[in-house]
């Protein structure tokens, strides 16, 4: 049996970044971008001033001053009069700064003389060269890299595709994820379950997992442990980039997955992981037209197929996203309760917060094992015990990977 390591480096070198492809802007977030862009214009294009104010020169102008209004410019119009000493600009925040002007003092510092004509403004402060006016290109000079192939598309970098024009960006795409359970005890989740039947859980949870991590979900349903129905299904499934199942990759008689896998095409990576929970784990790869459709077959137990989801699925999509495959966030973290670790497969037990700032800890939770997905409701993350039998006392430390 392999360990969690080096199943993670065998899925990982066959998680390439998926082939770019360009996309309009307004669907680029939580993409990662797959070329360099640069600015086509000075930003900002003009010199513009920062405040609503007076536009004057401030080399011929004191505290005190009155001087003629000669014109009025808000953003969007283009000044037509150049200031000379003795006048000023009215001018709003945006607007280009007019020839002649090299300041700007704020309406606050100013007030306009009573009934004057031409209007007259008085200036309540001095001015310095260069108040109060954004220079062109003070921000990115045309031609400039703003944002370098590889980085994640947040609010602030579609901002700035924006502002440099990129209608459309060169982004590596999705990844298209089939997801099928598998088992004859399985039903809908609309229904109530006869004796003897439990409702698929893992589809609808390993679908919004998919949808989280920032892959496109095609739902397969379930499939019966019947060589047949099975084949058909996953069929369907190497259709795309990504085929997860769940169940039916254990010991037990109707135990077909991995077969009907080798049977469609998929070569065997590993089979077993020296994890718990999440131990009968499968992993293979089908090559096809020159692409490649990962195979996940997770355990049915739903919380060994979180489990694998997050130390495994989510990080083999981060990479095909183009993004580095970091998983879950892990923290060392104080245990709040003494834990036994039991057995030679190292452990992830589901642990919550508590208490907060420096003195926040985890409590590992009473959890009654792998079919157990309620106790995981009430869990911010998963406590991390190493092989070997040991009791963690209060206050050790221990590895956490939390999803709250
Ligand atoms: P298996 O891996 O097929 O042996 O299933 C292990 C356990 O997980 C059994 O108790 C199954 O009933 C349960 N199980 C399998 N598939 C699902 C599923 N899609 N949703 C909820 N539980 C499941
Ligand atoms: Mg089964």
């Amino acid at each position: 049996m392999i360990t969690i390591d080096e199943a993670l480096e065998r899925v990982l070198s066959h998680a390439l970044p998926l082939l770019p492809i360009e996309t309009p802007l307004a669907d680029a977030l939580g993409l990662v971008l797959a070329e360099d862009v640069a600015n086509d214009i000075d930003s900002p294009p003009y010199d513009k001033s920062v405040m609503d104010g007076f536009a004057v020169q401030s080399t011929t102008v004191k505290a005190g001053d009155e001087l003629v209004v000669i014109e009025e410019v808000v953003a969007g119009q283009l000044p037509t009069r150049e200031v000379v000493a003795g006048t000023a600009t009215r001018i709003m925040t945006g607007a280009p700064i007019p020839q002649g002007a090299d300041a700007v003092l704020m309406v606050e510092r100013t007030e306009m003389v009573p009934s004057a004509s031409p209007p007259r403004v008085r200036l309540l402060q001095d001015v310095k060269a260069g108040q109060s006016i954004m220079r062109r290109a003070a921000s990115m000079r045309r031609g400039e890299t703003v944002l370098q192939a590889g980085r994640r598309l947040g609010g602030v970098e579609i901002g700035l595709l924006a502002e440099v024009g990129r209608a459309r960006v060169k982004v590596r795409p999705r990844p298209s994820v089939a997801v099928l359970a598998t088992g004859n005890e399985l039903v809908d989740v609309d229904v109530v379950p006869a004796p003897g039947l439990i409702r698929n859980s893992n589809s609808p949870m390993l679908a919004a997992l998919v949808e989280q991590a920032g892959g496109v979900v095609a739902r397969l349903g379930i499939a019966r442990d019947e060589a047949g129905e099975l084949r058909e299904k996953i069929d369907l499934g190497l259709r795309h980039d990504v085929l997860i199942l769940s169940g039916g990759v254990s010991e037990g008689v109707l135990d077909l997955v991995p077969r009907v896998l080798a049977e469609a095409g998929v070569e065997p990576v590993f089979h077993k992981v020296q994890l718990k929970p999440g131990k009968p784990l499968w992993f293979g790869v089908r090559r096809w037209e020159g692409r490649t459709t990962l195979v996940f077959g997770l355990p049915g137990n739903p919380v060994s197929s979180l489990v694998c989801f997050q130390l495994f699925v989510l990080l083999a999509l981060q990479a095909l996203l183009g993004d580095r495959p970091s998983g879950l966030p892990r923290v060392a973290a104080t245990l709040a309760a003494a834990h036994f670790q039991r057995g030679n497969r190292p452990t992830f037990w589901p642990a919550a917060w508590t208490g907060d700032g420096a003195s926040r800890s985890i409590q590992p939770l009473a959890w009654q094992g792998s079919g157990d997905l309620r106790t995981l409701a009430n869990a911010d993350g998963l406590a991390f015990f190493p092989s070997g039998d040991r009791t963690y006392e209060v206050g050790e430390q221990v590895e956490m990977l939390y999803w709250r």
